[in-house]
């Protein structure tokens, strides 16, 4: 499989072979078709196994289709339980989306907030959080996330040992029902499972 049978655009293609990626890894092979038809998903992949390019090429692409110059609300939100990996998603989000005018901000505890209210402000495509800080924002009408179409729990195990549960529970409510829902886990456990039924709906479930 090649990434052009994944039926990602010739300038994203174009983006990875200038990385020198030759071919999609497996979780990337078997998550992008699904994303890009619009189905929820439930998959199972360990870091390392390219699962951040697994959710934002096809992100990527589902945004491009949107009108130029039209108002820019937050369209897909990244939820994650670390400023670490809130680091990371982001700079894969600007490695792959170059080129492009799609925007991302980062949203994540421990810094100023000023900033970050600013950085909303100014309109963004793709919002990587993490949940309490995004809590704090939304209660403070810093930003809207009623244009969401694409949610994207990554490393979701992980934000449930951190005690997540309560914050993405409130964050539920900010949300339109009518989304896109995309849960990467390491780990899958009952609590797991829980949070699956209430985020997805029909899902696919993947494990690489
Ligand atoms: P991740 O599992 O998302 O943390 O990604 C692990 C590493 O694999 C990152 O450094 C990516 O840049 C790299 N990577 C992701 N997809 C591919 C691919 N299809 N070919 C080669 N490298 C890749």
């Amino acid at each position: 499989t090649t990434f052009a049978d994944l039926a990602l655009s010739p300038r994203l293609q174009q983006t990875l072979s200038g990385l020198g990626y030759e071919a999609p890894t497996p979780i990337q092979e078997r998550a992008i078709p699904l994303i890009l038809a619009g189905r929820d998903l439930l998959a199972g992949a360990q870091t390392g196994t390219g699962k951040t390019a697994a959710f934002v090429l096809p992100l990527i692409e589902l945004l491009q289709k949107m009108p130029a110059g039209a108002p820019r609300p937050v369209r897909a939100l990244v939820l994650v339980p670390t400023r670490e990996l809130a680091v990371q998603v982001q700079a894969s989000v600007e490695r792959y989306a170059k080129g492009g005018d799609l925007t991302s901000t980062l949203v994540y505890g421990g810094v100023s907030i000023a900033a970050q209210v600013e950085a909303l402000q100014n309109g963004v495509d793709i919002l990587i959080a993490t949940p309490g800080r995004l809590l704090d924002h939304l209660r403070h009408g810093a930003v809207s996330l009623s244009a969401v179409a694409h949610l994207v729990f990554d490393e979701a195990d992980r934000m449930l040992d951190m005690g997540f549960m309560d914050e993405i529970t409130a964050l539920l409510t900010f949300l339109p029902q009518d989304r896109q829902t995309l849960l990467f886990s390491a780990t899958c456990d009952d609590n797991l499972f829980a949070l699956s039924k209430v985020l997805l709906r029909e899902p696919e479930l993947i494990e690489v």
